[in-house]
């Protein structure tokens, strides 16, 4: 059995040294943190090349710029985010002052996946880094191109008492989970999460877990359909689909789906060309265990869109399925692939309770322009986040934090919430005694 505790020991007695918690130690961390990925450039579009068949230019955006624009978000901010805050004190405690300190946990334990493993590795990360705390990252063996190259641009670049990274399987994150962390990060599968939360609890390690769960797509029967077919293809089908706030099927009002689905079909063709099986830039499907998994989908409903698939290169192509329902095998877990169920509804309030009744999603994307309809989605139904005429952007802002809730997750990063998050706020009451 693989052990850390030697190595969570170093963590601990060099955060007790106090370094980490000096301001400009966490700049100069994450200065050289954006200056390794840009240096290794060509290193992390080869890996994600290997291991998920990404497109140069969806790495670049969605993996080193995204991660990229948070640390520059982080140093231009991090000064005023760390300065202990003042505020008021009641009268009844009359004399006193009050003020609340941020401070770093301790040693983090960030446990990645692999759909886009270097930001969903580098982001934490980045947090964990700007609250001034030590790190073990934990990659993804299913990218394990990627995970040898974050082993080698950290663990070249940092020490390991400071920042680690620690490649393995299902048993190096078990023996990971039974050292005492200050805090956990874990982003993937809901199944997952809870046996990371179990073990998180037997040290009562706070932690943030940043799950899946299926994330509907609503299209009223007002909606702009050239921009919601857009917009919804572009989503769904970038990374072949495996993105955590991908939608993950369509409802759709039945005056609008058959329109909607064949200019779906013109985006796509348009994206992806006439023939996809012939594009080599189409991302492929993890591995043949999820391949295998998703191609039983297409069996339910009538494929109207699509459907060819090669297990030799892990390929399927974008693919719609018509005149599904909810008891159909591929609506009782998150699809995570280019294959996008379509349901119908009549009337607005059925669709709000078949969602309600079910796990709270990630994220949930409305389309129509309708403020009472608007109104309606966002105020009964919890879900983790999401947007309006739009779909998975609600990401890529710093200002907006992100996160799931119930079964989706709990806890949200990117921004300030990610330093918010890996910082425990200490409220002092000071009086003096003359
Ligand atoms: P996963 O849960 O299988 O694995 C995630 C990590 O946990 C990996 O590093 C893996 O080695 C480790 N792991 C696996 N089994 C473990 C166990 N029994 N004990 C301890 N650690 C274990 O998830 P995945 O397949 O890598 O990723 C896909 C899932 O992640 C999807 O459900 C997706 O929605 C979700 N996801 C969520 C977000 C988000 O930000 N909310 C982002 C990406 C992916």
């Amino acid at each position: 059995m693989e052990n850390y505790q030697e190595l969570t020991a170093k963590q601990k007695t060099f955060f007790q040294s106090g370094k980490t918690k000096d301001v400009q130690y966490r700049l100069n961390a994450l200065t050289k943190l954006k200056e390794i990925m840009t240096s290794h450039e060509q290193e992390i579009l080869d890996a994600l090349k290997a291991d998920l068949n990404k497109p140069e230019v969806e790495t670049k955006r969605a993996e080193i710029g995204l991660v990229i624009g948070e640390i520059n978000f982080m140093i231009e901010n991090l000064s005023s985010w760390a300065t202990t805050q003042e505020v008021e004190t009641p009268s009844t405690h009359e004399g006193a002052t009050s003020f609340i300190i941020s401070e770093p946990y301790g040693s983090a334990l960030v446990i990645a996946p692999w759909n886009y493993p270097i930001q969903l590795a580098l982001a934490p990360l980045a947090g964990a880094i700007a609250a001034g705390n030590c790190a073990v990252l934990k990659p993804s063996e299913l990218t394990p191109h990627t995970s040898s190259l974050l082993a080698k641009m950290i663990n070249e670049n940092f020490s390991e008492e400071y920042l680690r990274v620690v490649e393995g399987e299902v048993e190096t994150s078990t023996a990971l989970l039974k050292e005492k962390f200050d805090y956990i990060f874990f982003t993937g599968s809901t199944g997952v999460g809870k046996i990371v939360a179990e073990a998180a609890a037997k040290h009562l390690t706070p932690t943030t877990l940043e799950l899946g769960g299926k994330s509907p797509a609503i299209v009223h029967e007002d909606a702009d359909l050239d921009e919601t077919a857009t917009r919804i293809a572009r989503s769904k089908f970038a990374n072949a689909g495996q993105t955590c706030v991908a939608p993950d099927y369509l409802l759709v009002h039945r005056s609008v789906k058959d329109q909607l689905i064949a200019k779906m079909q013109e985006v796509i063709t348009a994206t992806y060309g006439e023939n996809v099986s012939e594009n080599l830039e189409f991302p492929h499907v993890v591995s043949e265990r999820h391949f295998d998994r998703l191609h039983q989908f297409l069996n339910d409903g009538e494929t109207v869109v699509g459907g060819n698939s090669d297990r030799s290169r892990l390929f399927i192509e974008p693919t719609i399925l018509d005149h599904i329902s909810w008891e159909d095998s591929i609506m009782q877990d998150e699809i995570f692939g280019p294959i996008l169920p379509v349901l119908v509804y009549d009337e607005l309030p059925k669709a709000i309770d078949a969602i309600v009744e079910r796990p709270k999603p990630l994220a949930l994307y409305l389309f129509t322009d309708n403020e009472k309809v608007q109104d309606d989605v966002l105020t009964k139904i919890s879900f983790g986040g999401g947007a309006i005429n739009d779909a998975i952007n609600h990401m890529t802002t710093h200002y907006l934090p992100f996160g799931g809730v119930g079964n989706s997750g709990m806890g949200a990063y990117h921004g300030k919430a990610s330093f918010d998050t890996f910082s425990h706020f200490k409220s002092i009451l000071k009086r003096s005694n003359k």
